[in-house]
């Protein structure tokens, strides 16, 4: 494992890009939705940072890849959604891989109403995007990876980890009956 973003990094990331909505946002009514699991740890420190008032959500996105539904499709699940009509909705994602995750969340959470959609990112990797939309607040771009840690997860570990690493390659396995979540649904 091989650290990428230390403490301190992680640290000045996040109060640039609470500065960069700071002023993007003043003066407006704001909704920030973050994207369950792997953004509660940038999402807890970067509201910290915002010294204004907002409302906090949360939404879950799961890409379901059982035969009987088509790859990729993305189920959002809207419970812990705050009132969004008569809000501007910033989306906290933890990482822009190939963009779907984002661009499926916008699509569903636009018929709630929201003044504008926007969306920060933590991280952005190079090479994989599929998606059209792009971030609005980028926090790092990063190479190619497997990164784990300030959220992001491998297999369901390292979540807590206070920096970023990447995994190498024989530090990754596909091993299926390994798999914490033996369930059809994958949740990012
Ligand atoms: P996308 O839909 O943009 O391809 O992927 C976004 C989701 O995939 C992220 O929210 C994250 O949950 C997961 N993901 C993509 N790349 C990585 C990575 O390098 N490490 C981890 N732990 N998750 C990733
Ligand atoms: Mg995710």
């Amino acid at each position: 494992m091989k650290t990428l973003l230390t403490q301190h990094q992680l640290d000045e990331g996040v109060s640039r890009l609470a500065s960069e909505i700071s002023h993007y946002y003043r003066g407006q009514p704001l909704a920030i939705v973050g994207v369950l699991t792997g953004s509660i740890v940038f999402l807890a420190d970067l509201i910290r940072r915002l010294n204004r008032s907002l409302r906090l959500g949360l939404v879950q996105a799961s890409s379901y890849r059982g035969a009987a539904t088509s790859p990729g499709e993305l189920v959002i699940h809207t419970g812990l959604l705050p009132e969004l009509k008569g809000q501007h909705l910033l989306l906290v994602d933890d990482i822009y891989d190939t963009g779907l995750t984002l661009d499926g969340v916008i699509r569903q959470l636009i018929p709630h109403g929201p003044l504008s959609v926007r969306s920060v990112v933590l991280l952005r990797k190079h090479g994989r995007k599929i998606a059209a939309i792009e971030p609005d607040h980028v926090g790092f771009e990063i190479p190619n990876e497997f990164v784990v840690g300030y959220g992001l997860d491998y297999r369901g570990a390292y979540r807590n980890l206070p920096y970023v690493a990447s995994l190498e390659a024989a530090e990754l396995s596909d091993t299926p009956e390994l798999m914490p979540d033996s369930s059809l649904r994958g949740s990012t």
